[in-house]
């Protein structure tokens, strides 16, 4: 089994969720008392998140980048950056470590792909919503047209993420906004909904809605399971729970 690095703490909410994931899809895999090899960074979230909203990126990157060569130091043999919006950095990451970084967008397309799924919903922080870093990926490698909700509701969509689920809270109020957007997604064609915030699925979950959803903390474990275990086409094995 080959040791994951988690570049986590974005926010720590999150990363509990990768920690139990990674270890629950080892021990589902393999039986008995088997859980996940893996090293974990967490960051101070409040400094990368002035990052963000100052646009330092370059700041924001050469942080990450930092913590991706002590992890590797650290023995791991690839990295999961358990963040979506901060994968607008991964270029910076991936130059300063030899292993690899295993891209969050990439195991969700295709996923998506395999579903058979051309047009999805993308719910995430406004980085994600709006800028092309994520979506294009998603269009360009694997086809997908990708709808996001309208400027008001991102807005909404990212306070709950940064004000309330970041900080470890859930509204039945927020959800129910959740539950409306994704609604309007669909009747604007949407064939599915990616919960692209690794966060989202401390709110929302299969069972709220008939709309496929694709969460985006467990499909980004699943393939890191494959990687690390040599299961599957490397980052594209079939999930074993989805
Ligand atoms: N964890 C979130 C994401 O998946 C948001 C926190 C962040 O800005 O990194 O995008």
């Amino acid at each position: 089994m080959k040791t994951i690095g988690i570049i986590g703490g974005m926010s720590w909410e999150s990363t509990t969720d990768y920690y139990r994931l990674l270890n629950q899809e080892v021990a589902q895999r393999l039986g008995g008392l088997h859980s996940a090899e893996l090293v974990l960074y967490s960051v101070d979230f409040a400094p990368v998140e002035a990052m963000q909203a100052e646009g330092r990126w370059d700041d924001a990157g050469a942080l990450l980048a930092d913590v991706a060569a002590r992890l590797e130091r650290a023995g791991a043999e690839l990295l999961l950056l358990a963040t979506n919006t901060m994968h607008k950095v991964a270029d910076a990451i991936e130059a300063a470590v030899s292993i690899p970084l295993l891209h969050i967008a990439d195991p969700t397309g295709r996923a998506i792909r395999s579903a058979g799924i051309e047009t999805v919903g993308l719910l995430g922080t406004r980085y994600t919503m709006e800028e092309a870093f994520y979506r294009r990926r998603l269009e360009e490698r694997f086809g997908l047209k990708v709808l996001v909700p309208d400027p008001e509701d991102r807005v909404l969509i990212d306070g709950v993420i940064f004000g309330e689920l970041c900080l470890g809270v859930t509204k039945a109020a927020s959800k129910q906004r959740y539950l409306e957007i994704i609604g309007d997604l669909a009747d604007r064609g949407a064939e599915a909904v990616i919960l692209g915030c690794t966060e989202i699925g401390m709110l929302i979950s299969q069972d709220d809605t008939d709309l496929p959803l694709f969460d985006t903390t467990r499909l980004h474990v699943v393939a890191a399971v494959d990687a690390a275990l040599g299961d599957g086409e490397g980052f594209g094995g079939a999930p074993s729970n989805f």
